[in-house]
Formats: structure tokens, sequence, C-alpha cells
């Protein structure tokens, strides 16, 4: 299994970290291993002073497929969730400026937060919103009509590259908001108003 995320897909996201917007989506992988296994905390990692959390909605694959035309993407997905893309801001920009991959700030051990699956017919997916709350307080809040490439585009893209295979997961993004986390936090998850998650941080 794996994972394939999304970088920038929310213009006021792009806009927050200064980046530009870019002509084709941005993609990255995580290993298997980069999963928080069910009703475990996010440890802090020893390498970082300034973990991110990145709420973001995610499409389980349940079809191989590759060069997928967008036309039939729908078909290589029933669910949606929510989950968290956690990133070492710090060490994402030491990265960046080298021109460097950011496997080690988004890919470390821990760094893939998956909540739970729902069935994709309860959404309206061009319309679906979805918020982290941190120690009790709304910090992001998304919708995915405000994509600048939808599910069935990613999907389309990402597929160029990657054969997609059955329970590979897709992070579609993340909105604005992003911040740090720090330890004794509280988050939650909400997919239009289902808790999709809750998480420690430690
Ligand atoms: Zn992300």
């Amino acid at each position: 299994m794996k994972i394939i995320c999304i970088g920038r897909n929310y213009a006021k996201h792009i806009k927050e970290l200064k980046n530009e917007k870019p002509e084709n989506p941005v993609i990255f992988i995580k290993p298997d291993s980069s999963v928080i296994l069910k009703n475990n905390p996010f440890i802090i990692p020893p390498f970082s002073n300034d973990i991110h959390y990145e709420v973001e909605l995610l499409v389980k694959i349940n079809r191989i497929g590759k060069h997928i035309e967008p036309k039939f993407a729908h078909k290589y997905y029933n669910e949606i969730g929510l989950g968290i893309d956690f990133t070492a801001r710090d060490l994402q920009s030491q990265l960046k400026s080298k021109g460097l991959p950011w496997e080690k700030a988004k890919a470390f051990d821990g760094s893939a937060l998956i909540g739970n699956f729902y069935p994709k017919e309860n959404f309206n997916l061009e319309h679906t919103s979805f918020r982290l709350i941190r120690n009790g307080n709304r910090v992001q809040d998304g919708n995915s009509s405000f994509m600048l490439w939808k599910i069935d585009e990613l999907i389309a893209y990402v597929s160029q590259f990657f054969t997609l295979k059955i329970g590979d997961i897709l992070f579609t993004g993340t909105p604005a908001g992003v911040g740090k986390v720090e330890s004794k936090d509280f988050l939650e998850g909400y997919l239009e108003n289902d808790k999709a998650f809750e998480i420690k941080i430690r």
C-alpha cells in the first residue's frame, strides 16, 4: 500500500506558505511505515521543532489502474475519508531551499494519520466540507469546492506516473490554516458532520 499526496491544491494555502501556484499538481509519496497505528498518539520526532498539522480529504483506491481518464476516475474509488499529513516544516524549508526531496520532512514514521472512511455517495464531492479542531478551537476549515484540481483530475494525473492499486490512499492537499502542534495537544477531524478521527500529540 502506498500513500500519494498532493501539495499546493488550495490557493489560500499556497499563499500562506508563499509558494507559487504550480502548473501541475505537486506529488509526493509516503511509505506504509508512515501510517499511525489505530488509537496511537502522534509522537513529535526528535529531528524537528516545528511539526505542522495539515488536514486533508482522503480517497481510497479500490481498483488497479494506470493512465486513467478523468471521465473514468470515479470508478476507482468508493470511499472518502479524512486524515492529517504531518509535516516537519523546519526540515521541509531547509530541503526546499536546497532543492532537495522532501521525504525526511513528509514521509517519516508517524507522518500519516488516516481516519475513518465513508461511502462517497454520502457526500456531494463537489462541495464537501471538513475541519480540524485543535484543543477545542477550529484551526482549519476546508471545502472540496476550493480544490485547484478535483479528485477525478488528481487520479487521472497521478496514474500517469504511478499505477494505482487497491488500498492505496490519496491525500488531496491541505487548505489554509496549517500550524504547529505542541505536546499534549488534542486534534479532532470532522468530515461534514462525521467525526473522522481524534488524536493526541506527545
Ligand atoms: Zn499536505
